[in-house]
C-alpha cells in the first residue's frame, strides 16, 4: 500500500488523482495539493467522501514542498504542475528521500526552451538518496517512449527511423483555445522545428515540414513538424537509430489565429509595460482563453497518438505502427476531463503505480524507455488506454 502526493490540480491532475482513486488498492492515501485551494475543493467533491485530501503549495519554493512532504510521508510524488516547478520539487524530493514523477521537461519561465540537461545533472544527487526520478510520464513523452522501447523490444534488431505521430482530432466548439496549459502550449508549436539526422539536430522554421498522415479510427490530417522532449532521451537509448521526427496536427484555423496572435505580440514571454503595469502577453493571453478543463464536457472526437518505426528484423527490412486511439466523450464519462488530459494522467498513474509495485526501479533519474516496456504496455490495455501494432508495407 501506497501514499501517493499529486502537486498540481490542473487537467492532468484531475485524471491523475481519479485514477489513483481507482486504483485505491495500491494508492490507499492519495493528497491532491496545489496553488490554489479552489480546483483542489473541486476535484474532491467529484470524488467519493474521504477519497483524497487536499492541500495547498507554492511548489516554486522547494522549502514549502519539502514541509509537505515531511507532512504526509508519501511513498511517491507526482509532479503535474507546470514544467516551472520541476527542479525545485524534484530538489524537495532528493532531500526527503522521496520517488519522484513528472510528465514534462523542465522549462524556465523566461526562456521558451526546454531540455532534460538540468534534470539529467541530478542523477548523482538521486542515486545519493537512493530514490528514483522517473522523467516524462504522460503520453507523449510517456506511452510514445514505451511504444519505442516496445517495438526494440518485440519487433526490430535494429530501428533505423521513428516518426511519432500524435492527433488530436477533438472539436470543442470554440474558434480557438488549447487543450492543455496555454502558455505550456503556445510556447511548444510557436518554437521552431527540430529533429534528428545521422547525429545532428537539423533546425526548421516554425511549421515548415507539413505530412498528411491517414491516422486510424480518425482519417487523414495535415500534421507539422515539431521539436518534443522525447526525441533528446530517444536518441540516446534507441541504438542504431538514424532519424527522429514528431509531427503534431492542427487544423486552419488553430494555425490562422496563432499567427496573428504571434504577429500582434500576443505570444511574448518578455514583460511590457501597460498603463504603468506590466505585463507577459502569452499570461495576459491565458486569462483570456477558455480554460482547458473547462473543454471537457464540450469535446467531441478522438485522439490518436502513436510512432512509425522502420529498422530490420533477421536481416528484412519492417515497419511497424504502434498507437493508441482515445474518445474525449468517453474521457469525460470516466473522469471529468477531456482526452488530453485523460491521455497524460493515466500514463503518469501507471508509472507511479509501477514504481510503488517494484516493477519499475532504480536508484537516479530514468527516462521511460529505460525500463522493460511490457509491464506499462499490459497496464495500458487495463487503464483506459488500449493500443494497437500493425504491420506496414516496406
Ligand atoms: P494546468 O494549467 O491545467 O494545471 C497546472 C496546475 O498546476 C494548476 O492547478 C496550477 O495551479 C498548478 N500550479 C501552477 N504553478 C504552481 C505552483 N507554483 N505550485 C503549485 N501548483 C502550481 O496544466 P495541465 O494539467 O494541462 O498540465 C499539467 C502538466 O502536464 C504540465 O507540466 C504539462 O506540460 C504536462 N503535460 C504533459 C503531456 C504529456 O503527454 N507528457 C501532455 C499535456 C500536458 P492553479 O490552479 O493555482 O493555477
Amino acid at each position: 500500500m501506497a501514499t501517493a502526493l499529486i502537486i498540481g490540480a490542473g487537467g492532468v491532475g484531475r485524471v491523475v488523482a481519479h485514477k489513483c482513486v481507482m486504483n485505491n488498492h495500491i494508492f490507499d492515501r492519495i493528497i491532491l495539493a496545489s496553488r490554489s485551494i479552489g480546483r483542489c475543493v473541486e476535484i474532491q467533491s467529484e470524488l467519493p467522501e474521504g477519497a483524497i485530501e487536499i492541500d495547498t503549495v507554492d511548489a516554486d519554493n522547494t522549502d514549502e514542498v519539502i514541509a509537505l512532504i515531511q507532512k504526509y510521508n508519501p511513498s511517491i510524488l507526482i509532479n503535474v504542475a507546470l514544467p516551472y516547478q520541476d527542479l525545485a520539487i524534484m530538489d524537495a524530493c532528493i532531500a526527503t528521500k522521496t520517488p519522484y514523477l513528472d510528465t514534462a521537461n523542465y522549462e524556465h519561465p523566461d526562456e521558451a526552451k526546454f531540455e532534460y540537461k538540468l534534470q539529467w545533472a541530478r542523477d548523482e544527487k538521486f542515486k545519493e538518496a537512493g530514490i528514483m526520478g522517473l522523467l516524462g510520464s504522460g503520453f507523449d513523452p510517456g506511452a510514445t517512449n514505451v511504444f519505442c522501447a516496445y517495438a526494440q523490444k518485440h519487433y526490430f534488431d535494429e530501428i533505423h527511423t521513428i516518426d511519432i505521430l500524435d492527433c488530436n482530432a477533438g472539436d470543442h466548439g470554440y474558434p480557438f483555445a488549447t487543450n492543455f496549459n496555454p502558455e505550456i502550449n503556445l510556447r511548444e508549436v510557436s518554437a521552431k522545428g527540430r529533429y534528428w539526422e545521422n547525429g545532428e539536430w537539423i533546425e526548421t522554421a516554425p511549421m515548415e515540414i507539413m505530412q498528411v498522415w491517414d491516422y486510424p479510427e480518425v482519417g487523414p490530417k495535415d500534421s507539422y513538424l515539431l521539436y518534443h522532449e522525447e526525441m533528446e532521451s530517444l536518441v540516446k537509448h534507441i541504438k542504431g537509430l538514424k532519424r527522429i521526427r514528431f509531427f503534431m496536427t492542427f487544423g486552419q484555423s488553430y494555425l490562422t489565429h496563432m499567427k496573428c496572435l504571434e504577429n500582434v505580440g500576443m505570444l511574448g514571454i518578455e514583460p511590457v509595460e501597460h498603463q504603468g503595469m506590466k505585463i507577459v502577453p502569452i499570461e495576459f493571453l491565458k486569462t483570456l482563453l477558455p480554460d482547458p478543463a473547462s473543454l471537457g464536457p464540450r469535446t467531441k472526437g478522438k485522439t490518436n497518438i502513436g510512432i512509425v518505426a522502420e529498422g530490420l528484423k533477421e536481416g528484412k527490412k519492417r515497419k511497424i505502427y504502434i498507437y493508441q486511439v482515445k474518445d474525449h466523450e468517453e474521457c469525460y464519462a470516466e473522469v471529468k476531463s477531456q482526452g488530453v488530459s485523460y491521455t497524460t494522467g493515466v500514463p503518469a498513474v501507471i508509472g507511479a503505480k509501477l514504481m510503488v509495485e517494484g516493477k519499475w526501479s532504480g536508484q537516479g533519474v530514468f527516462n521511460m524507455e529505460q525500463f522493460d516496456p511490457d509491464p506499462f504496455m499490459d497496464e495500458m490495455n487495463t487503464q483506459g488506454l488500449p493500443w494497437k501494432v500493425i504491420e506496414m508495407d516496406v
